[in-house]
This record gives C-alpha cells, structure tokens and sequence, in this order.
C-alpha cells in the first residue's frame, strides 16, 4: 500500500490555537523555566505566561534573546524576570531560585528544560563530552528540582491557586528509551532523569508535589538544525516519524500548561512522550 505523507502541513487551525492559549489556567502561579532563550523553553516559558504565570526565564549565555522572551511574556500581561545560571553549578541555582523568591515571593511550577547534546562516537568521546552533558542534563535536573521541592515544602499548598504544593515537569527526550548510538552520553542523562523523576514523583507525592516529564520527539529547534534543515535529512528523519511532520516548540509548550494545571492533579510520575510516533517502532509500519 502506499504510504501517505501528503498531510504533512497540517497543524491545529489558527482560531483554536489563540483560544487553548488563552486559558488562563495558572494564575497567581510563579514557573521558572530553566533553558528558556530558546527553543522549547522559549515556548513553555512564553505558554506558561499566557496562561498567567509570572514566570523566570533561566539562561546560561544570551541575555539579550532572554530579555526578549521575558519581554514577550509581560506583552500578555504577566510579570517575568530573566536570570542567569548555569544549571550545573549549585550556588548558581541556589542564587537563582533566592531571585526568584524575592522578587515574586514563591515558586509553583519548574520546568527543567536546559539541556545540550556533546555528541561522538564512543571510543572517541572525551571525559569533558561525557562530563558537561551530565552535568548540565542531569545534575542541572537534580539541582533545581532539589530547590523547588525546598521552596515547596517551605510553602505548602496555597489552595486560592492550586490544589498541589508545587509542579515540577522534566524535559526529558523519547532517547530516555530509545537508545542512540553516537549520543551515549545523551541518552544516558535523559534515561537517569526517568528515574530521577519517577523515584522523586514517589518520594514527594504524600506532600503533595507532583512531578513528571514531556519526553519530546524531533521538535524544530536549534538543538537538532541539522536533522530538519535540509531536504534530505527532513526525508531520513521522517522514516523516523508515523505522523511524517516535525514537531514545533509550541505544541510542547501547550502541553507543559496541562501538566503544571490543575486539569492534571492525578498525573503523577508519568512520563507524556509528544513525538508523532517515534517511540512506535516505526521500523515497523509496513508490517515488519
Ligand atoms: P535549545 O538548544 O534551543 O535549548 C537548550 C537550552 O538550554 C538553550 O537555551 C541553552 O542556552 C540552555 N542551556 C544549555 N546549557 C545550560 C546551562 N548549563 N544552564 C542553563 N541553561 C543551559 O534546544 P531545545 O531543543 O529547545 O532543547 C530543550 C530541551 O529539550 C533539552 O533538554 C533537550 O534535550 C530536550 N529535547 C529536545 C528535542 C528536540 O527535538 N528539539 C527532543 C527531545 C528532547
């Protein structure tokens, strides 16, 4: 049978998508973002403010194109304040998450989205590939959730905005199952956070803080140019995809306000994988 691949443009139609984005379901609510310059933390962070969080926009080097997400978030009404950090280092965090208890009294919701890829072919990979990936995906991880549940724990629930203690969303990778040959140290980082998750979202639920992860699949964003920019590699990467289009940073957005809302309060300790497919096996599609 021949396969179908003529819907590739298709997206949600433009007066839907203004309406999702104007539920205001997080209000009164204070989300930090980590790795929120660009790509799919850009996209939460600047989500989550039109669905009325104040919001602090984490980065590590480009001030400017933080200040203009914060900018883009206080144009839907919202406060928001850029910081930097580097999310591997622990004062770093520490003084970060104090910046945001300062100038917003408390945090609800964490997305920990800051993550980088170090690729090589194992024998040639260095200790420093291997160490910075780590440190930034998964250590970063350990070090900002630590300060949320803190912040948390000091706090309690504020029922007058949500019925949780707090939110916390990883921002894993479908690679937190799929193994990836020439990204071992990726995909290393992203399976510790699946248990880093699941084993937090268990320790943490009796006080209630809920904690869960988006593992994204090929999402349009820098991280991943070369898989999408030009035609050839679009073609390879969408053997990968059943629903044969990439992924915007948007869609992940929307969906980091669902699972930080109160829509969600049973969601515990679930990973929700956004990927067209691509955990479906799609070697697959014609039978095997
Ligand atoms: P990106 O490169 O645009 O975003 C990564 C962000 O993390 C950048 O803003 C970068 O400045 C920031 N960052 C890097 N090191 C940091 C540090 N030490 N401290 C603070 N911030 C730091 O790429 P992206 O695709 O938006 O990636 C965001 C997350 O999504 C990553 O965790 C990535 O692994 C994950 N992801 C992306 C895809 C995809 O297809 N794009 C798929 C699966 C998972």
């Amino acid at each position: 049978m021949e396969k179908r691949n003529d819907y590739a443009h298709l997206r949600l139609p433009e007066p839907v998508v203004p309406a999702l984005q104007t539920l205001v379901l997080l209000k009164g609510q204070t989300a930090l973002v980590t790795g929120a310059s660009s790509g799919i933390g850009r996209a939460i962070a600047v989500a989550l403010g039109r669905a009325g969080a104040n919001v602090v926009v984490n980065y590590s080097s480009k001030a400017g194109e933080a200040e203009a997400v914060a900018d883009e978030i206080r144009g839907s009404g919202q406060r928001a304040l850029a910081v930097k950090a580097d999310v591997a280092d622990e004062a770093q965090v520490q003084a970060m998450f104090a910046a945001a208890v300062r100038e917003f009294g408390t945090v609800d919701i964490l997305v920990s989205n800051a993550g980088i890829e170090k690729n090589a072919p194992f024998h040639e990979m260095t200790t420093a590939q291997w160490d910075r990936v780590l440190n930034v995906n998964l250590r970063g991880a350990f070090l900002c959730a630590r300060e949320a549940v803190r912040e948390f724990l000091r706090r309690g629930v504020r029922p007058e905005v949500s019925v949780a203690a707090g939110k916390i969303i990883f921002i894993s990778s479908v690679h937190e199952v799929i193994p990836w040959a020439g990204h071992v140290n990726y995909a290393a980082s992203k399976g510790g956070m699946m248990l880093l998750m699941k084993s937090l979202a268990q320790e943490v639920a009796e006080q209630r803080i809920r904690v869960n992860s988006i593992a994204p699949g090929a999402i349009r964003t820098p991280i991943n140019t070369a898989a999408w920019e030009t035609p050839q590699a679009h073609a390879e990467l969408m053997k990968l995809v059943p629903y044969k289009r990439i992924g915007e940073a948007e869609e992940i957005g929307r969906a980091a306000v669902w699972l930080a809302s109160d829509f969600t309060d049973y969601v515990v300790g679930t990973t929700l994988t956004i990927d067209g497919g691509m955990t479906l096996y799609p070697g697959f599609e014609a039978g095997g």
